[in-house]
């Protein structure tokens, strides 16, 4: 039987534009022809970050999305290769040494493990607060913390194409394990589905699902699209891949039966949304990551577009403006604009909040109520998604004006709090109740699960999330 998307024909991948996909990690640094440029000690700086945190590009990323020109200011360079800065200067320092003074690796992974756990590897209490739990049982590779999602860690898509140096689950990609489909672990989605009504939208997330080949991301979807199951109104699949392979959608050998896939939810009464995370227009300039909308489009499914705001990346309101402008030139859609986590090189990438509010504001005022489907900017924190709506005067203070997007407890979500204005402030923690309260209202009472920060810090390599 022919399937509905042959007969209607997608917009066709282009073959001239194929390409293998071919990887560099820290191992591969001496082989990256463009890097020959830099000098010794670069390198072994580049070789001495990328021991402590996750480094993976590209030939796509490397060849078609860096200006070489320009490194290592250009924004996809420091998207992408890791920089001196993004370690404390101690930090650098020893790493640097051991690998100048040609340390065994043994001695090297064992330095960088040690810093590893100093910089808050699991935040949002993300690990302990948000596994659920289905017989009492943990279930393994889900995180449940907004009633109405069920976000899911598919085992074999925890890498992605290549690895953005902010990224907030850094910690994963450091201890790589091998990880493998587990068919109880698909059962296990479909079970908790069944037992869980209130859940309307499952989001695949990882690492980067689109790593899978199209046979076994089929796995994990087919069977939400059960009768039983009509209650999922939404799949999600969050994803970087149309920027750093855009070729996933386009030449890859499965790419035409990923899009079979996609219809295929569509046809069964769902709705699928692909979650592509772009952080900078770049990214959506190439006319292969253009196809790959388009062809993503072609299958019934809608692009939605996410990214945070990142000093040496995209702190910048033309950057958004011509960001989101693309984005709406083809039919995507703006949709979360976020404030860079509490983990990892925050320090290197951090934008104050009240930045982060003026980037998000200006950029906002220039495009038109389509591009202002963007929300932001939004802190994915311990309590629920915080937005930061705008700064106010109440009887004479100065304050931020947050609101939760999201919550632990659905009662707060859509409420309004207050804070003191702070030009220095980065994250929700670095605030203070306004107008001479003690406390945020989220603050109070013991039963909401929510726990202090310091407790994130433990269990650095632990599979789920
Ligand atoms: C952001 C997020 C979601 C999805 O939230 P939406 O507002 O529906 O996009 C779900 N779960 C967690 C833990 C999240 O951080």
């Amino acid at each position: 039987m022919t399937s509905l998307a042959l007969q209607r024909g997608y917009i066709p991948g282009n073959q001239p534009d194929a390409r293998r996909f071919k990887v560099f990690t820290r191992r591969h640094i001496d082989q990256i022809p463009q890097l020959e440029q830099l000098s010794l000690s670069d390198l072994n700086a580049m070789k001495a970050v990328s021991a402590v945190l996750p480094f993976r590009v590209n030939s796509y990323v490397v060849e078609e999305l860096i200006d070489w020109s320009n490194i290592p200011q250009d924004p996809m360079f420091q998207l992408t290769f890791p920089q001196p800065a993004m370690l404390s200067s101690d930090d650098f320092g020893r790493m640097y040494s051991l690998v100048a003074g040609g340390a065994s690796e043994e001695t090297i992974q064992a330095a960088a493990r040690e810093v590893q756990r100093t910089l808050n590897p699991h935040p949002a209490g993300q690990m302990e607060l948000n596994v659920p739990k289905l017989h009492g049982e943990p279930m393994l590779g889900m995180q449940h913390k907004y009633r109405e999602t069920l976000l899911f860690f598919p085992a074999a898509g925890q890498t992605c194409h290549a690895y953005c140096t902010y990224c907030f689950r850094w910690a994963q990609f450091v201890g790589i394990k091998e990880f493998k489909f587990a068919n109880s672990e698909a059962e296990s989605l479909v079970e908790y589905l069944g037992a869980h009504p209130e859940v309307i939208s499952v989001l695949f997330t990882g690492g980067d699902p689109m790593v899978m080949k199209t046979s076994l991301l089929r796995r994990y979807i087919e069977p939400l699209l059960d009768p039983r199951l009509d209650h999922v109104l939404s799949i999600r699949i969050g994803t970087k891949a149309p920027a750093y392979w855009p070729h996933r959608f386009v030449t890859d050998p499965d790419a035409d039966d990923a899009l079979r896939l996609f219809e295929r939810v569509a046809n069964a009464g769902r709705h699928i949304a692909i979650m592509v995370h772009y952080s900078h227009p770049r990214e959506l300039e190439t006319p292969i990551a253009q196809k790959a909308i388009r062809r993503i489009q072609s299958a019934g499914a809608t692009v939605r577009c996410q990214a945070p705001l990142i000093r040496h990346v995209n702190d910048a309101a033309d950057t958004w403006v011509e960001l989101w402008t693309r984005q709406v030139r083809l039919g995507a859609v703006p949709y979360y604009m976020f404030v860079e986590r509490d983990t990892g090189p925050k320090r290197y990438f951090e934008v104050p909040l009240a930045r982060a509010l003026d980037i998000f504001r200006q950029a906002y005022a220039r495009v038109s109520g389509l591009g202002r489907t963007a929300r932001g900017p939004a802190m994915s924190a311990t309590p629920g998604k915080v937005l930061v709506v705008g700064t106010a005067s109440v009887h004479g203070e100065e304050v931020f004006v947050l609101k939760f997007i999201q919550a632990r407890n659905p009662a707060w979500v859509g409420k309004t709090f207050f804070a003191k204005y702070d030009t220095a402030a980065t994250w929700l923690d670095d605030l203070k109740p306004a107008l001479g309260e003690e406390r945020f209202f989220f603050d109070e009472g013991a039963d909401t699960g929510d726990q202090p920060r310091g407790l994130s810090r433990s269990g650095l390599f632990s599979l789920t999330q």
